[in-house]
């Protein structure tokens, strides 16, 4: 039975705390596993969810060159499991071209990723037919997703109100409150109690809209600080980002909204006639080592630091926290090596 701050009962035998992508993924895949299950979200929805704003891009072999190997093994095994849990995701691949100001840059990144095609003139033409022309070779990542996380959001609770599993909005107990069996606490940055060394870094995105540009799969232009991808969205609509800045400010800066738009326009020069349709940003919970932790006590499971990989990795973390929470055996994902940015 577990008990909410308002003192009804309901009864699941999982009470799952915080309602971002990892809560609600190990909420279904629990559901699919016949657990008994429910999700307590502290404000009225989901945007308070970094991943609300986000990039929408699952690409862990593009992320070779910066993410820690567990990261990019979690993320291959999510790609599988994806399609599994809801619809709105394209697989079709990215593509990662270097700046024509630094041409060495295309080979030095080769260094660090895997599974890839070096794609030459006429490729890239033939993948993206807004791109013929402008560059000579890049590399195409076949195992790669974009979605919409807006709409990863809605396809998410729709499955779960299919499931039967119920999302309590606007909680405001504690922990000690619930009575399930057990707890799994995925309040990210919510969760500092719990993990002193949580930090935020925020993250930030433009949205820009123009009918005379289409791609079909996002498009990393190589750059010397941020992994900025151009996503396409749909309906003329494309997100371009994100950064990653080392502190915990809300909004986004005018020098990091000017570096977004002038990366639209390196990519393709196009992008200098689209409207610019919204400035988005979020906060995201970072561990020392940048590698997310599943911390198994007697009852309670805390997941966290998932960093600017939720969507990448949540997958292939819930596969493990539903055998976990079968076996109560005990798992620590630990860094395999330190990341190297
Ligand atoms: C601009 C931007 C671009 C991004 N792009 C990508 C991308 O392309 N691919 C990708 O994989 N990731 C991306 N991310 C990162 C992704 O958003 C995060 O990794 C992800 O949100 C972390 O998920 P989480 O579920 O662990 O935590 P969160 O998403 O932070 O969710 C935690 C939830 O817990 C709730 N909560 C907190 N305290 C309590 C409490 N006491 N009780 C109940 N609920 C509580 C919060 O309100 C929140 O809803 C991006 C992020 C940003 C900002």
């Amino acid at each position: 039975m577990v008990e909410g701050a308002g003192g009804k009962r309901d009864t699941a035998d999982v009470a799952i705390v915080g309602a971002g992508p990892m809560g609600l993924v190990t909420a279904l895949m629990c559901a699919k596993a016949g657990v008994k299950v429910a999700v307590y979200e502290r404000q009225g929805d989901f945007s308070a969810s970094p991943a609300w704003n986000g990039t929408g891009v699952i690409a862990p072999d593009c992320e070779a060159d910066s993410a820690d190997a567990t990261i990019v093994d979690l993320g291959r095994r999510s790609l599988e499991l994806w399609p599994t849990l809801v619809s709105g995701l394209t697989i079709n691949g990215a593509l990662v071209l270097g700046n024509r100001r630094m041409p060495s840059a295309l080979d030095d990144y080769s260094a660090f990723v895997l599974n890839y095609d070096w794609v030459d003139e006429e490729k890239i033409a033939a993948l993206e037919p807004s791109l013929a022309g402008i560059y000579g070779r890049g590399m195409y990542f076949p195992q790669a997703a974009h979605a919409d996380p807006r709409v990863i959001f809605s396809g998410l609770r729709e499955a779960l109100e299919a499931a039967g599993v119920r999302i309590r909005f606007d909680w405001i107990g504690t922990l000690d409150s619930l009575t399930a069996a057990r707890i799994v606490d995925t309040r990210g940055l919510g969760a500092r109690d719990r993990f002193p060394e949580l930090r935020a870094v925020t993250a930030e995105l433009a949205m820009v809209r123009s009918h005379k540009i289409e791609l079909n799969r996002p498009i990393r232009l190589l750059h010397n600080r941020h992994a900025l991808y151009v996503t396409p969205r749909g309906q003329g609509l494309f997100a371009v980002g994100a950064t990653t800045i080392d502190d915990s400010r809300t909004g986004v800066s005018v020098r990091s909204a000017g570096e977004l738009m002038m990366h639209a326009v390196s990519l393709l020069p196009a992008f200098a006639e689209a409207e610019v349709v919204d400035l988005r940003s979020g906060q995201m919970p970072v561990l020392m080592n940048g590698v997310p932790k599943v911390a198994v006590g007697d009852r309670v499971i805390a997941v966290n630091g998932l960093y600017r990989y939720g969507w990448m990795v949540a997958p292939a973390i819930a596969e493990d926290l539903v055998r976990v929470i079968y076996t109560q055996a005990t798992k620590v994902i630990h860094a395999t090596k330190p990341p190297r940015r």
